[in-house]
This record gives structure tokens, sequence and C-alpha cells, in this order.
């Protein structure tokens, strides 16, 4: 049984008090099963630790270096993220793709760097709205599949999210038969590379424009075990409805 996981990115936004938020999920918590992971921006992991401490939710970060120390100046290691305490890391954000140019080998470069400090990494990938009208959808996500993941993937340190590019932050979202393809898609080509037992056990996450009111309609989805949530991740008011959808 995969357990159903919401994790919130908070991308470039949010603020230190708003971490109070953390309690409200935590109290949410005590009524579902499923998990809950909230990613701030890196200044905000330790405060973000220290006030989830003592509760089931996890933090998270937004992207690691794949090296593990040297002069890198403005980047984190995996090291560092789990050294403060957080658990998870999310990994080829289309955001990231497109600004700084992150190809499919740096993610699985940063995906092992992640594995190898003992965090679990929630690796993104999804198609642009050029791919979708071109039909080329589902290639794009086997380049981005088998070139993201490195050997090694296992249902415990790895997620997958799959986040069409033109789904984020604009409202849009996918018919379900859209979603059922894709996702069914990526569990059939997991299960290809690592077998079933691997494919079997990886939770896929479905991005974009998830709110409280779409989210129990996505959450129908077979293959969809959860959600990785931009803007209505902030506020306890918004995600912890979707929360509550996943139970
Ligand atoms: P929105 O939920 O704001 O569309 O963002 C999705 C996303 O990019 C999460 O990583």
């Amino acid at each position: 049984m995969r357990r159903k996981l919401a994790a919130g990115n908070w991308k470039m936004n949010g603020t230190l008090a708003g971490l109070d938020m953390l309690a409200d999920v935590a109290a949410a918590m005590d009524s579902t099963r499923a998990e809950a992971v909230i990613c701030p921006p890196a200044p905000y992991l330790l405060p973000a630790v220290t006030k989830a401490q003592g509760t089931p939710v996890g933090i998270g970060a937004q992207d690691c270096h794949a090296e593990p120390k040297g002069a890198f100046t403005g980047d984190i290691s995996a090291s560092m993220i789990k050294e403060v305490g957080a658990t998870y890391v999310i990994l080829g954000h289309s955001e990231r793709r497109d600004a700084y140019g992150e190809t499919d080998a740096d993610v699985a470069a940063k995906a092992q760097a992640a594995w190898d400090a003992g965090l679990t990494a929630i690796i993104c990938i999804g198609e642009s709205e050029a791919d979708r009208s071109s039909g080329t959808t589902l290639d794009v996500i086997a380049e981005q599949l088998a070139g993201s993941l490195p050997d090694g993937c296992t249902g415990e340190n790895t997620v997958v999210a799959y986040e069409p590019i033109w789904a984020i932050g604009t409202g849009k979202i996918p018919t379900l038969d859209q979603i059922v393809e894709v996702h069914d898609f990526i569990r059939a080509t997991l299960a290809e590379r690592f077998g079933t037992d691997v494919s079997d056990a990886l939770r896929l996450l479905y991005g974009g424009s998830v709110k409280p009111d779409n989210a129990a309609e996505i959450f129908k989805v077979d293959n969809v075990d959860g959600a990785l949530i931009g803007g209505a991740s902030l506020r306890a008011a918004d995600f912890v409805p979707i929360l509550q959808a996943l139970s």
C-alpha cells in the first residue's frame, strides 16, 4: 500500500510567520492516514523543522546541489538539508529546468546526492503546452524519466511528481483522462526499468493548479498517490482540505 502524500512547494513565497500553518497541518494529520510535507524556501528550513518537531509533518527543500560541498556560491548541499532535519528535496522542478537550464542529467546527479545524504527526492517531470499540442507528451515523459532517475531508484528514496508545465499556476488542469494516461504510463515505465516491486511502491504525485475544489476529483485516479501543491500550500485553509481529500 502506498501512503498518500500531500507535498507543498512554497517556491519563493511565504514568510517566517507563515510557518504557523504547520500547527494546523499537524492537527489535521490526526484524522488522516495521508502524509504531509511542506517545502519552504531554504532560510526557513530550520525554523520549519523546529516548528514541526514532535509532529508527523515532514519538511523538505526545493533544490540541492549535486556536489557534497565546495565553491558553489548560493547553493546548498543535500547533507546540509539533512543536517537541519529536513527529509525531502524537490528536484527538477520545471521552473528550475526553465530558469536555470537544469537538464535531466543534472537532476539525476542531484537525486543521487539526495539519496547519498539520506533524503527522499521528489523528482518533477512534465510536458510543455507545445509538447501537449504536438502529441509528444508521452515521449517527453519517457525521456525525462529515463534521464532524471538514476539507477537504484526505490519507493523509499524517490517520489515522482507529474506537473504539466501549462497547468502550473494557471488554474488550468488536464482532463482526468489525460492524468490517467500519463500516470499509468509513468507507472508502467518505472515497472519496465526498475521492476514491479519498485514501481508498485513508488508514489506518483500530480501537480499543477491543485486546489481544495478540484483535489478530490484528481485523487480518484488510481495511479495518483497525492499532489505537489504550489499556491494552495501557503495557507492551512487551502492545504488542509487538500490533505483531507486524500483520505
Ligand atoms: P500551483 O499549485 O501553484 O499551480 O504550482 C504547482 C507546482 O509547481 C508545485 O510544484
